[in-house]
């Protein structure tokens, strides 16, 4: 029988890739996209004959009802969010009720319509933060640093609380940093890999960046997606930790990426405190053992490889748009 997903945040990095991941498995997919005055479906554009495009908004419990009873997904994966730390401490109300309390809306629309549906929540390793212990597993306590990373804790516990309370079959996957060439410009990655393109072609001379120090656990969007498919597949529910457990700071990301196309990063960095954060996560390295043991997910992709995908494709879409050799 053929089974229905919901996505929330399909016109999202992740959402795109797990729309094509679940297409490949024979889903009928559906994605909840918000009213805006200007189309952004980039990301899903290759796939807008094959998936069905349903409004709402996390903000909006009662649209989440009616998208339910229309939809009636067996497998709903709840990306919605706003994503962006920084962003995070100039609107933290507005991150706290869509990553935070859109958690609720959704939850309890699924146990007013869809109780026997499974529910997937997109949790971070920025709920880790100010890291308590080395590696980060699904027992390590969390101690956010962020507006966005506190969203996120209630977004997992409340994931919890209604597994526990409801019996719903609900997952918390815990989602060390993913990236790729759809990931958004704004993110640390995705705003060198371009740059380093436009640095590369003449479009630019400098790259102007904040803490050069940080260090994340960089993984790729598309093996990541895998693992939230996976993770709705197993009969219990319970969370998950996803990472490659490598970490590598902002700093050797440009080192990677600048000499991959012949250049000096230190000729074209600049600090800027403009980039700086209120409150800083300077170090996440996640513990993928149980995801390995029990889903047998483990990422394909690593940090090198990563980086040359992400600044090919860069060079490759800068060169198109501006009609210059790439
Ligand atoms: P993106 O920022 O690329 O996508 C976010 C999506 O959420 C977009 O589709 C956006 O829609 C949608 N959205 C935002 N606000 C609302 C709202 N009020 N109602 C409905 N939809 C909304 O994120 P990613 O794809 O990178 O991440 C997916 C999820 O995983 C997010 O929840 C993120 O916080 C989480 N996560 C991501 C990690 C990563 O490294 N990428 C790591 C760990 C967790 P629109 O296009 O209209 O703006
Ligand atoms: P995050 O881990 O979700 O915050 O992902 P980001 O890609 O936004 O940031 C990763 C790290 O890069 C953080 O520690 C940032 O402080 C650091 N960083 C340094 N310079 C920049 C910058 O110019 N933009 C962004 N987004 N991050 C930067």
């Amino acid at each position: 029988m053929t089974k229905t997903a919901l996505i929330t945040g399909i016109t999202g990095q992740d959402g795109s890739y797990l729309a094509e991941l679940l297409m490949t498995k024979g889903y009928k997919v559906a994605g909840m996209v918000r009213r805006s005055s200007t189309l952004n479906f980039e990301r899903i554009d290759h796939l807008q004959n094959d998936i069905e495009l349903v409004a709402g908004d996390l903000l909006d419990e009662g649209a989440l009802i009616h998208l339910l009873r229309k939809v009636r997904p067996d497998e709903i994966y709840n990306l919605a969010a706003q994503s962006f730390v920084q962003t995070s401490f100039g609107q933290p109300v507005l991150t706290g009720e869509t990553t935070a309390l859109g958690v609720t809306r959704l939850l309890d629309a699924m146990r007013v319509v869809d109780p026997d549906a499974r529910f997937y929540q997109a949790s971070s390793s920025e709920m880790f933060g100010k890291v308590v212990e080395v590696p980060q597993t699904e027992a390590t306590p969390f101690h956010p640093r962020s507006p966005y990373g506190v969203a996120k804790v209630y977004g997992h516990w409340i994931t919890v609380n209604y597994r526990e309370s409801y019996d719903l079959h609900a997952t918390s996957g815990i989602l060390f940093n993913h990236e790729s060439p759809r990931r958004g410009l704004e993110f640390v990655t995705r705003k060198i890999s371009h740059t380093v393109a436009r640095i590369k072609l003449g479009l630019e001379t400098e790259l102007r960046l904040g803490d050069l120090d940080p260090q994340r656990d960089w993984g790729f969007a598309g093996d990541y997606v895998e693992a939230m498919w996976a993770m709705l597949q197993q009969d219990t529910p319970e969370d998950f930790v996803i990472a490659t457990g490598e970490t590598h700071s902002v700093r050797e990301f440009c080192e990677l990426a600048f000499s991959h196309v012949g250049l000096e990063w230190t000729d074209h960095v600049v600090q800027d405190d403009q980039f700086m954060r209120p409150a800083e996560v300077d170090l996440l390295i996640g513990d993928p053992t149980k995801a390995r043991e029990r889903l047998g997910w483990k990422p394909k992709t690593d940090f090198a490889s990563l980086v040359r995908m992400m600044v090919d494709a860069d060079l490759e879409d800068v060169a198109r748009r501006h009609g210059l050799d790439g």
